[in-house]
């Protein structure tokens, strides 16, 4: 398969894909792509795919349930007793529509957490999606022997069907510090560290988690996980969704043990959390920062690119400073560091790697006036970002490549 005229890094390009992988990557002379679009030609703009790396897909079950409510309150009165009526069926029907709208805004990997973790496998696989799916725990529904053997056949069974085409793993998710008892999350975290999976947990979401936290235990979540002994366990491989109030000395912690935070800035608006997310200082830290969305309950949507718009014009706007998050960075933040986090090869588009990218359609309003013959490639890739991310969203990708 050659997908024709389509602009790689801001060079035109034709992109063949063969046996799932990209086989070549022909730049065009100048005089052909002057042929190309004297005839009337459709160039497209290639992008490694994004890596949702916070979401509960089955939540499209309940899109915008709770809204107004505050984390606490939306949790107890919106979704918990909504999700008690869910069975696996309506998860994988969720989780299916889920993946959709994530391929359709050029998604090709998410990290997700939530229960009946055999439906929202099967919806992975079902639209070629990477993934990685955790178990979600909480206490109220921890028992230690049916949670082994639910992971452990789980595994069995994945690694029976696995077609080798895309990576689903499968992982660990104690909800939160204030759901998942000390003991419990200390059992996890060598659960984690036996199997080899990453532990996803949302942390330090709101500020009343961080009080709670130090009126309890006398320390912030983060120091908290450390003196558990949790952070020893898993190293690198923890995922922290939210990470919104943190001081210096929990991310200096994040950092020394290589972990990774998930900013989600639309469920943080949303649900009144906050804004203030420390990005700068994560990434100098040496904190694998990527972005997610949440579930659909918080988010309303599954669209990365606009998390990406949310989250770079946070930045600037909360620290005074146009410079900052810049197009290209908040890419590599929604893509490249996402799939660090999972274990996956690198999303480049170059020959030798797995296809993973979306088309972007430039023939619209949002595109006009892109040079395409004079600009060098650098700057053209910088000023395609910029209205791909801030002007023109979702609307405008024609395809999603994964193989
Ligand atoms: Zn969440």
């Amino acid at each position: 398969m050659t997908y024709k005229s389509i602009f790689v890094d801001g060079t035109l390009c034709d992109i063949s894909v063969e046996n799932g992988a990209i086989s070549a990557i022909e730049p065009l002379a100048e005089n052909v792509i002057r042929e190309r679009l004297a005839s009337g030609e459709e160039c497209r703009y290639a992008i490694p795919g994004l890596a949702n790396m916070h979401t509960h897909s089955a939540m499209t079950l309940l899109r915008s349930a709770g809204s107004g409510l505050p984390l606490q309150r939306w949790l107890g009165e919106a979704i918990f007793p909504r999700e008690a009526q869910l069975t696996p069926e309506l998860i994988h029907r969720g989780a299916l529509d889920a993946c959709q709208e994530m391929r359709q805004s050029g998604t090709t990997a998410f990290n997700d957490m939530y229960f009946s973790i055999e439906s929202t496998i099967r919806a992975a696989r079902e639209t070629g999606l990477d993934a990685n799916i955790a178990l979600s725990v909480t206490d109220g529904d921890f028992d230690k022997g049916p949670f082994v053997s639910q992971f452990l056949e789980t595994a069995a069974k994945m690694a029976e069907s696995d077609d080798h085409r895309q990576r689903i793993t499968l992982s660990i998710a104690p909800h939160a510090i204030y759901t998942v008892s000390g003991p419990h999350l200390q059992y996890l975290a060598d659960f984690a560290a036996e199997h080899k999976t990453l532990f996803h947990i949302h942390l330090s979401e709101t500020r009343k988690e961080r009080e709670d936290c130090i009126s309890q235990h006398g320390v912030p979540p983060v120091v908290y996980l450390q003196r558990l002994g949790v952070l020893d366990r898993v190293g690198s491989h923890f995922i922290g969704a939210h990470a919104l109030w943190l001081d210096p000395t929990e991310i200096q912690i994040l950092g020394e043990y290589g972990a990774s935070v998930v900013h989600c800035p639309n469920s943080n608006l949303k649900l009144g959390s906050g804004c203030r997310f420390l990005y700068t200082e994560l990434r100098d830290a040496g904190v694998n920062v990527c972005l997610g969305t949440d579930g659909c309950a918080s988010s309303d949507n599954l669209d990365m690119i606009e998390a990406m718009k949310v989250m770079s014009l946070l930045q600037k706007g909360t620290r005074c400073d146009p410079s900052v998050l810049p197009a290209d960075e908040v890419l590599k933040v929604a893509s490249a560091n996402g799939r660090r986090a999972l274990g996956l090869p690198d999303g480049n588009i170059k020959v030798g790697n797995k296809a993973n990218f979306f088309l972007v359609d430039i023939n619209n309003r949002y595109f006009k006036g892109l040079d395409l013959l004079t600009s060098t490639s650098a700057k053209r890739h910088i000023d395609f970002l910029n209205r791909l991310i801030y002007a023109a969203g979702n609307a405008v990708v024609s395809e999603t490549v994964t193989q």
